[in-house]
């Protein structure tokens, strides 16, 4: 550790220094801890703002960043930190990331330029059945809620940990032992409740009262936990404890792997419960056969710089790039802010049309992303934009193979959308080091609070993200359940860098599929409108996904509705079946200014608000 500390300001610490340094010490003193219980755990102000040098975290909970801004300090890179902070919203955001879930991880080297991803993505079962979702009883697919949301049958392999081992192992200079100390610690002592988790829970609580395991984790005493007290977990303490000291083969191999299976085959109901809950089909060999990919990026290139987004299972990077490349044949900037939102909208409903045409798990499905983000075809998507109204939706997709870049219809009526469930949750975290390198993180359990089926005695929930296939199997759709295979994704960890690799700017946001459409209204406010960060993390957000009306929230259909609606769109206001806040995104996003300054933003209302922190302030 001390050699480290030595190293940390001016050169990269190795990986090999920092493990077998680390393994020589006991896991208390790399925490750094007072034994467990001497501290009293006091809720830390939130700061949705910082400027400085030297390095930056983001995350929505201010005990998540500061433990990465810690890893920072000693001498870590952005991707230890950002598996430590990972590792701390398991603890502070259990329903919306964890080590239940998957996610996915966009990478900078500071050296080279270069950018890298790894796909973490939940996956089918291998005897996953083409008709899961179907109801044998009735033939019908099971409703979406409770039967779907709430089962083991939408639970995939979770990828979460897997994501963790393979960033630190292609880029970490520290090992998992040692970046899951501190989570291990904060499980431990506990974090103070605010009303955002209370609420929350108070969401799921009869989900949760349906299990034995979530119901003692989640709901103690029969309630939610009240604002103010300290929520501890214990059994997530020792997991990841047996982790630092084991790695992730318990977690993969094993009898922990065995239980995880069991419980989405024969999910522990309670006995008084009128909740359906559809069993899965997972085996423990499907944990040990869990691998993460490390796609390409998806990469477009808008106002002369590269927008490198998520491939792979996420249509994120995809259906982001798509649209830019639309908007990058219009000159926005001479635009009025109507103009500007007009165009904004339209560009994403034609690359939502695609996205459910040709979008899916890259292993399964040749997606044809060169050609979707290609001049020629955002040529001929753009003539679909007409300035004085907007189109009828949903928007055909287009035909890529048939594109010549000019305005005659290449539009083709296949890839009708089927209802839009993705739901509301999940967590992005964005890092920098001093080094240049920089992290975009987003992870999930899907629904808040996941399947709401907790891994008895373990303290971390499994997801529900098999929820993101298609629900009916038709051989056409990209998105049909297979196998193996991994749902489609909306998550859209972005990294905008100049041509020569440089990083501009850093973002994500959780939001099922408005995830998609909050990381391009931010391109587009911070490029194009030219707000600042903050304003661009804070502006009201409205999302066109292809469907009828455009869901806004209250504040966007009050500043822009008029004019929009003049236009014919027809504005929602946000909110869904499962929670009542009417809230899209909470992204985090750092910028890069000159000389090192770093711009770190963190979410300032929505869900509570977040937390970002700079290494060395500037005054
Ligand atoms: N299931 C969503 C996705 O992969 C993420 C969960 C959410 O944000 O609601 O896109």
């Amino acid at each position: 550790m001390i050699l480290l500390v030595l190293l940390g300001g001016t050169m990269r610490p190795t990986r090999l220094l920092a493990v077998s340094t680390a393994a020589l010490l006991p896991l208390s003193l790399l925490a750094g801890a007072a034994p467990s219980g001497a501290v009293e755990p006091r809720p830390p102000d939130k700061n949705p703002t910082a400027v400085g040098t030297g390095g930056a975290v983001t995350s929505v909970d201010p005990e998540a960043t500061r433990i990465g801004l810690r890893v920072l300090r000693q001498g870590g890179n952005a991707v230890d930190a950002a598996v430590a902070t990972a590792a701390a919203l398991g603890v502070t955001e259990p329903y919306s990331a964890g080590v239940g879930g998957g996610g996915y991880f966009v990478h900078l080297d500071g050296r080279t330029g270069e950018v890298s991803t790894i796909d973490g993505r939940e996956t089918a079962p291998s005897k996953m059945p083409r008709e899961a979702f179907i109801d044998p009883e009735t033939g019908e697919p099971y409703p979406f809620t409770p039967e779907l949301v709430t089962s083991g049958v939408s639970v995939g392999v979770p990828g979460t940990l897997a994501t963790w081992e393979t960033a630190l192992r292609e880029w970490g200079s520290r090992s998992l032992r040692r970046s899951l100390v501190p989570a291990a610690r904060l499980a431990r002592r506990g974090f103070v409740v605010d009303q955002t988790f209370r609420d929350q829970t108070a969401d799921n609580a009869e989900r949760f009262a349906a299990f034995r395991s979530s119901r003692r984790l989640f709901l103690p005493g029969g309630e939610p936990p009240a604002v103010g007290s300290v929520f501890e977990n214990p059994d997530l303490a020792r997991l990841y404890e047996l982790i630092a000291r084991k790695g992730t083969d318990p977690f993969y191999r094993g009898r922990l792997a065995a239980r995880i299976a069991k419980t989405t085959r024969k999910p522990p109901v309670v006995r008084d419960t009128d909740l359906p809950v559809p069993a899965g089909h997972m085996r423990p060999r499907d944990l040990r056969r869990y691998r993460t990919l490390q796609p390409e990026p998806v990469t477009a290139d808008y106002r002369g710089l590269r927008v490198h987004g998520m491939g792979g299972s996420s249509s994120g990077g995809s259906t982001v790039g798509e649209a830019l490349q639309i908007l990058d044949t219009f000159d926005l900037e001479s635009m009025s802010e109507t103009q500007v939102l007009h165009h904004l909208l339209e560009a994403s409903a034609l690359a939502f049309a695609d996205r459910a045409a040709y979008l899916g798990d890259r292993e399964f499905v040749d997606v044809p992303d060169e050609q979707l983000l290609s001049e020629t075809y955002a040529a001929e998507r753009a003539c679909l934009i007409d300035p004085g109204q907007a189109a009828t939706k949903p928007v055909a997709a287009g035909d890529v193979d048939e594109a010549d870049g000019t305005c005659s219809d290449g539009a083709r009526p296949r890839g009708a959308t089927a209802p839009d469930t993705e739901n509301v949750e999940t967590t992005h975290l964005t890092v920098a080091d001093r080094w240049g390198d920089v992290v975009s993180y987003t992870l999930t359990i899907e629904q808040t609070g996941g399947s709401g089926i907790v891994v008895p005695g373990r303290g971390f929930l499994l997801n529900n993200e098999l929820t993101d296939f298609s629900l009916t199997y038709d051989a056409d759709d990209p998105n049909r359940i297979e196998p193996g295979k991994r749902p489609r994704s909306s998550m859209s960890p972005t990294i905008v860098t100049e041509p020569d690799g440089t990083p501009v700017l850093a973002l994500g946001s959780p939001g099922g599929s408005t995830i998609i459409t909050t990381v391009l209204q931010l391109l587009v406010d911070h490029l194009d409108r030219g707000l600042e960060l903050p304003a661009a993390v804070a502006d009201p957000r409205g999302s066109q996904r292809n469907t009828a009306a455009v869901t806004a929230e209250p504040a966007f259909i009050d500043a822009y509705g008029e004019g929009l609606r003049a236009l014919g769109h027809e504005l929602r206001p946000a909110g869904d079946a499962f929670t009542s806040a009417a809230e899209i995104g909470a992204a985090t996003a750092i910028g890069f200014g000159p000389g090192g300054l770093l711009t770190a933003v963190a979410e300032p209302e929505r869900r509570g608000g977040g937390d970002a922190r700079v290494l060395e302030p500037r005054p």
